[in-house]
């Protein structure tokens, strides 16, 4: 299995290809970690008031919260914790649905878990039936993200149930919400009654913070236990943690991105259907353009400007798309005006 290609280092221009938020973090986290003072960067990091902070904004106990250094090093976790297998002892299982976070797939081989792909249906409705089907005695992980990414669509609460229900006993449902403040769905109030299902929430996407690392996983204290074994005791430092604090005291700038986020996606729709491009209609922060053999043209046309899309055409059932954040207005305003002058010109 080959591993991640993390798309190239580019800073200069517009990056609309990583899901991020393009306005970048509150204020506030900026003052906080001007803030910051020598001796408390000498130190190791206390977690207790960030823990309690995010438990409040997710509405659980502390108990049932696990910080990490961005929801990757969660999922790295999470397969460390689900699928190594014992000596002599059946090789565990990892069931995906398709197209996913690269992520899962990279994990789950580093874990020595076995791969089970679940192939999309064209409509990108989630596939409940193909997934209870691939669910065999060795799984022990049920990947799902909830809106998906890269299509940024949103599955049914009542799907996450019923694979819940259907894994075996010591396998686990992990609930990836890392774009759920877009979509305003959480699975997380219903943890109380399923004790098999992890939720991975981030700090990256809505509140801008990507470039910190701080992400977290929900769950019940026994279930989280053999994950919390997995994550290196002080893997987030102490400039994630004055900066989640921060984040979380000013919600005004999260809701003022959300709104931007929503008028963003209306502005790209309306521009795909002049220039007769179809789309995924999203509950996320970004949308798969289904730009077909145009998709090239697209992309490279708009990186020649400047600005950064992600050609998804490789991911399962994505040929032909293309990928773009969907965040600050006035960058949608700048990336749509790129489109329309590449799609122009190569008429
Ligand atoms: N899950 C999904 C579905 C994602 O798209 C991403 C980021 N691209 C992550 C997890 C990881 O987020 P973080 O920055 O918190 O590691």
């Amino acid at each position: 299995m080959s591993h991640y290609q993390k798309p190239p280092e580019l800073y200069e221009g517009l990056r609309l290809h990583q899901n991020e938020n393009t306005g970048g973090c509150s204020p506030r986290v900026i003052e906080a970690l001007a803030r910051l003072r020598p001796d408390q960067i000498g130190f190791y990091p206390p977690y207790a008031a960030a823990t309690k902070a995010v438990a409040t904004y997710l509405g659980v106990s502390t108990d049932r919260i696990t910080l990490t250094n961005g929801l990757d090093e969660g999922i790295m976790a999470l397969a460390v914790a689900f699928l190594r297998a014992a000596i002599g002892g059946p090789q565990l299982e990892a069931v995906v649905p398709e197209p996913a976070f690269e992520i899962f797939r990279f994990d789950t081989a580093v874990a020595g878990g076995k791969l089970v792909q679940v192939m999309p249906r064209p409509d990108f409705g989630f596939p409940l039936d193909e997934v209870l089907a691939a669910i065999t005695r060795n799984t022990r992980l049920v990947f799902v993200t909830n809106p998906n990414n890269p299509t940024g669509v949103d599955m049914p609460l009542d799907a996450i149930r019923t694979i819940a229900r259907r894994i075996p006993p010591g396998a686990v449902v992990f609930v990836d919400e890392a774009y759920a403040e877009f979509s305003g769905i959480s699975f997380i109030p219903e943890l109380d009654a399923f004790p098999n299902v992890v939720v991975g929430r981030t700090f990256s996407k809505a509140f801008g913070l990507a470039g910190l690392r701080i992400g977290c996983l929900v769950g019940a204290p026994a279930t989280l236990e053999p994950v919390r074994r997995a994550v290196p005791v002080y893997s987030v430092n102490v400039a994630a943690v004055a900066a989640v604090l921060a984040a979380l005291d000013d919600l005004d700038h999260l809701h003022d991105y959300l709104r931007q986020v929503d008028e963003s996606k209306a502005l790209l729709y309306a521009a795909c259907d002049r220039l007769g491009l179809a789309y995924v209609k999203s509950r996320s922060n970004f949308v798969l353009v289904r730009a077909g053999d145009r998709t090239d043209a697209l992309v490279k046309g708009a990186f020649a400007k400047g600005i950064y899309l992600r050609d998804r055409s490789t991911e399962p059932g994505c040929a032909g798309s293309l990928r773009i954040a969907t965040g600050i207005v006035e960058h949608t305003r700048r990336a749509i005006a790129v489109m329309e002058e590449v799609l122009c010109a190569a008429r």
